[in-house]
């Protein structure tokens, strides 16, 4: 039997890199796709320099060069200026600065040509010119006199014509969503999502809607597994119920085959009933593997089918709805990450301190739910983990009550309280 890691290789490899599709870069209307969450399919970079010109970083009144280090003689304690122009944010100054002369201008606003410094307005003293001649005279006290290029931010500083502002591969934040505005960007590449059909087969099944007779349970696996499918980037499509019979299970099979991913949920284990390996195998569905060393979720199929240039990842979960979730977590999330762009993406394991004593039967590598609290001194910072008292794999009220799943390797069986064993946290 391979090992969890072996077949998680198989599928990673089996799994194009995902198409790159336009997508704007964020659409009014909330429910239509965008680029917000995203993952990028193309480098971007900018089309303008920012700041566009060399700008004020405070109200105030920009200098000339002359003027920085103090007054006429030795003796002056303070500048006086004569004020020749006000330029406020989004208008370009028209005057050139003299030795002697100060513009008034407000933050964000272009510095004038021939300015040295720009010195803040409350540093300052205005006498405004009762005639009108000027806009009147600035006085600054040596003491307040700003050093060359204060309070301007050069043209550029922040990006430049042509510099690579976003790379492929980065996922789109908001506040990326803002950078991608001020490049001038309204639409950009991103991976596209990739389609998944999500169906499960069993006589005993019935729809959650209805309350099982005798011998039934509902089929609470595809609403799990679509809210697992579409978490994960999946856009998902609910097939329903197969009963466990071919013809049934092969018209559902033949719909799931027109996305980029199927996952079906039952039928794979050796029951007589388990009829999903040759009914995949009719369908042309050639086998990659089936069971992998792992509890719970052994009986894993994975298989691949082409047809007309699409390839379709097929995953037949076993029907236990902890087993399900196992083994979508650690093979189907990592296609449909690999197709939305994010790379081979292992789970993200935590280390965790166990806060009692654990026995674990068997020999094969273990995911057991345990709830997890943050770590204090006393777990040297680690978080402490409490497996749960679980009934096995159709125990879902108890995963429920979970955090994490904790991961016994094989071939250790007695855990003592305090020690450090590896955890996938769901939140993470
Ligand atoms: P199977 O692999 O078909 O033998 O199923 C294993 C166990 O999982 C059986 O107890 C099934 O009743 C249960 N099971 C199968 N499919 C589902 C489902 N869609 N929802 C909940 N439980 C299921
Ligand atoms: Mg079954």
């Amino acid at each position: 039997m391979i090992s969890i890691n072996e077949a998680l290789q198989f599928v990673l490899d089996q799994t194009r890199a995902g198409r790159a599709v336009r997508v704007p870069v964020l659409s009014g209307q909330s429910e239509t796709p965008d680029a917000l969450g995203r993952i990028l399919a193309e480098d971007v970079t900018s089309d303008i320099d920012s700041p566009p010109h060399d700008k004020a970083m405070m109200d105030g009144f920009a200098l000339h060069g002359d003027n920085l280090t103090g007054g006429d003689g030795p003796s002056s304690s303070h500048v006086e200026l004569q004020v020749i122009e006000e330029v406020t944010a989004g208008t370009v100054p028209s005057k050139t600065l003299a030795s002697g002369k100060a513009s008034r201008i407000m933050t964000g606003a272009p510095i004038p040509a021939g300015a040295s410094a720009v010195v803040m307005v409350e540093r300052t003293e205005f006498q405004a010119d009762p005639s009108g001649e000027s806009l009147g005279t600035v006085r600054i006290s040596c003491a307040d006199l700003p050093s060359a290029g204060e309070n301007i931010l050069p043209k550029a500083t922040s990006l430049a014509v042509g510099q690579q502002v976003l790379s492929k591969g980065t996922t789109l934040r908001p506040i990326e969503i803002g950078l991608l505005s001020e490049v001038g960007r309204t639409g950009v590449d991103v991976f596209a999502r990739p389609s998944v059909a999500v169906m499960t087969s069993g006589d005993e099944l019935v729809t959650p809607d209805k309350k099982p007779g005798p011998g039934q349970i509902r089929n609470s696996n595809n609403p799990m597994l679509v809210a697992l499918a579409r978490r994960a980037g999946g856009i998902v499509k609910d097939l329903g119920i197969a009963r466990d019979e071919e013809g049934d299970i092969r018209r559902l099979v033949a719909e799931g085959l027109t996305h980029d991913i199927l996952i079906l949920s039952g039928g794979v284990s050796a029951g007589v009933l388990d009829l999903i390996p040759k009914v995949l195998a009719d369908a042309g569905v050639e086998q990659i593997f089936h069971k992998v060393n792992l509890k719970p979720g052994k009986p894993m199929w994975f298989g691949v089918h082409e047809s007309d240039g699409r390839k379709t990842l097929v995953f037949g979960l076993p029907g236990n709805p902890v087993s399900s979730l196992v083994c979508f977590e650690l093979f189907a999330r990592a296609a449909i990450e690999k197709l939305r762009g994010a790379g081979d993406v292992a789970l993200p394991m935590v280390h965790a301190r166990l806060s009692q004593a654990h026995q674990q039967r068997g020999d094969r590598p273990v995911y057991f739910p345990a709830a997890i609290t943050n770590g204090e001194a006393a777990s040297g910072g680690l978080p402490v983990a409490t497996p749960l008292p679980w009934q096995g794999s159709a125990d879902l009220a108890t995963l429920a009550q979970a955090d994490c799943l904790i991961y016994f390797p094989a071939g250790k069986n007695s855990y003592t309280a305090g020690d450090v064993v590896e955890a996938y946290r769901f939140d993470d």
